[in-house]
């Protein structure tokens, strides 16, 4: 049995015969198997939908109730069978209910990881390893100059920025599912336990993870607070606020964004950033290439990002790799930012 006798790279993403089901499908097909939330990756649409209850339920929130015509929840380390093929979710560590999809049969294992990280996040459940014969890697920072060092010295920049200028608002964009969670769970680690404020765009996928336990302090609406009371304050919003006429009803602001990108310094001040927070919800060059190797698999399949240098380190520790040229993913989280094609990082 080969590989791609249970998954196959398609144009509408990766498809199992067996099951009859594609993984994150970029069209709508009959049968959809979901790792997260993020849109790229969740589209609405599909016949039925089998996901993590969270990534249904940001699903629901952001398409409304019909955005399939039946869901499925599947817990964490439960197996399914389909058709034949035996599936089972495991936690990704990208964001609230993220899940590396693993698909067995006649005892061979392909994971197809989804978006993962292998660091702490206090918003999600931790990056399980799966030991497997053909892991499917992402790639959206697989290049050697990516390495995102450590979130906590990120957010006491900020900090010290805030203690530095008392007057002045700190707007952080930060996209809008995983990575403002985060930021907000990072600064209450920080031991800051002001309220927070929040831009509109953020609030509902907020709200969902406080309500699923998440802890992450008192949070107020940006609109409902007055001038006087935003200075000195924390505000969150998507990083195209930042530029926005909105921005400006802030006290003289300092703009930072939490983002992986943040790396190149170039992206910073091409956007104005004044205070660029490394911090990404994706795998470093150092994730990545730990676990490839950790995962035990002797193929690796690479797709969406920087595919080519994650291709070059697998073969050249010996395993068999291809990048899988599927379209249409990474159009959201990280891809603020993204060089565009050709143009060095
Ligand atoms: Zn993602
Ligand atoms: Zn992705």
């Amino acid at each position: 049995m080969r590989p791609e006798d249970i998954l196959l790279p398609t144009p509408a993403g990766l498809y199992c015969g067996l099951g009859g089901f594609h993984i994150d499908p970029t069209r709508p097909v009959n049968k959809a198997v979901i790792t997260h939330g993020h849109s790229d990756h969740a589209r609405p649409g599909h016949g039925s939908v089998l996901a993590t209850q969270e990534t249904l339920d940001l699903m629901g929130l952001r398409y409304g109730g019909n955005f399939a015509g039946t869901v499925q929840a599947a817990r964490y380390g439960e197996s399914l069978n389909i058709g034949g093929a035996t599936v089972t979710f495991h936690p990704a560590g990208h964001v609230l209910g993220s899940a590396q999809v693993a698909v067995e049969h006649d005892g061979m294992r392909i994971v197809a990881s989804g978006d993962y990280k292998n660091v702490a996040d206090p918003t999600c459940a931790p990056f399980e390893l799966v030991k497997c014969d053909v892991f499917i890697t992402e790639a959206t920072f697989g290049l050697p100059v990516f390495r995102h060092g450590d979130p906590d010295g990120e957010i006491a920049k900020l900090m010290r920025s805030v203690a530095l200028f008392p007057e002045r608002a700190h707007l952080v964009g930060a996209y809008s599912l995983g990575k403002a969670q985060r930021v907000i769970a990072l600064i209450r680690k920080a031991g800051y336990d002001r309220p927070i404020y929040l831009h509109g765009a953020l609030e509902s996928i907020t709200r969902y993870y406080q309500s699923r336990g998440v802890g992450l302090g008192e949070l107020t609406a940006a609109r409902d607070a007055d001038k006087s009371q935003l200075a000195g304050a924390i505000v969150l919003c998507p990083s195209s606020a930042l530029n926005e006429l909105w921005s400006r009803r802030f006290p003289d602001p300092v703009t930072a964004f939490a983002s992986g990108w943040m790396r190149v310094r170039a992206r910073a001040r091409q956007r104005g950033i004044a205070l660029p927070l490394v911090i990404s919800d994706h795998a470093d060059w150092d994730g990545l290439t730990a676990t490839i190797a950790a995962t035990g698999a002797g193929e690796v399949w690479v797709t969406h990002g920087q595919e080519d240098a994650l291709v070059y380190f697998s073969v050249s520790h010996g395993l068999k790799a291809r990048p899988l040229a599927l379209v249409g993913y990474g159009e959201e989280d990280e891809t603020d930012g993204v060089p565009e094609r050709g143009e060095s990082p």
